[in-house]
């Protein structure tokens, strides 16, 4: 799949905002510069998600309608220490209850990034995660940042950690894991939604 066209519809602080016409979802989550921003725009092939060099900025959960068929959500990021503590206290309640209310929801797309080992704030979204059923893809980014050799061994790290039998590498500055990341999206839209 290639995203034919792409419109950025809206940022939404609350549940009530989220576009109602029922269009299926893939949400994107990530602790905060995971680099969620830019594997979106390396998907969509263009500059269309916020890149900050200043994390935890985007509060909002902003829809991008793709080819007039889905959304592709992008949740604000989690674990930004420097981010007000207001802020931080309403991320919670926001994330929760989109994945709990929007049963368009179809797969969540779960970001990791190479450079660290499994961290506890990530291990807790998993398990948040699993408690609501839903179809995970575990994809881990900024994989140019490594080394080879370390590569092959951080990635049996967090496939341990997160007990996940695949996992997505990408690397946005070496246009890597695109078309891999786009079949699993195709797949997740494809699958019956859950009742
Ligand atoms: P977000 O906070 O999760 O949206 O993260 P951003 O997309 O804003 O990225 C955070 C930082 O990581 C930025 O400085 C990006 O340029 C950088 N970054 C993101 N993806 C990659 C990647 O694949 N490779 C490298 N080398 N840097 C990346």
């Amino acid at each position: 799949m290639t995203a034919r066209s792409v419109e950025y519809i809206k940022g939404c602080a609350k549940i009530e905002e989220c576009p109602q016409d029922g269009a299926p979802e893939i949400a994107f989550i990530g602790r905060s510069n995971v680099g969620k921003s830019s594997l979106i725009n390396f998907l969509l092939g263009r500059k269309i998600a916020y890149v900050s060099g200043t994390p935890g900025k985007t509060q909002l959960i902003h829809f991008f309608r793709i080819n007039q068929r889905f959304y592709l959500v992008d949740l604000p990021g989690y674990g930004y220490a420097r981010a007000p503590r207001e802020e931080r206290a309403r991320w919670g309640p926001m994330v929760e209850s989109y994945l709990l209310k929007r049963n368009v929801l179809r797969g969540i797309v779960f970001l990791i990034d190479i450079r660290h080992s499994p961290q506890p704030l990530d291990l807790q979204m998993k398990e948040w995660l699993d408690h609501y059923s839903l179809p995970t893809l575990y994809v881990v980014t900024k994989g140019d940042k490594i080394g080879w050799g370390k590569r092959k061994e951080r990635l049996n790290e967090i496939k341990e950690a997160f007990d996940a039998p695949h996992l997505l590498l990408t690397s946005v500055q070496a246009k890597e894991g695109g078309a891999a990341l786009w079949k699993e999206i195709e797949k997740l839209l494809l699958e019956k939604a859950p009742i």
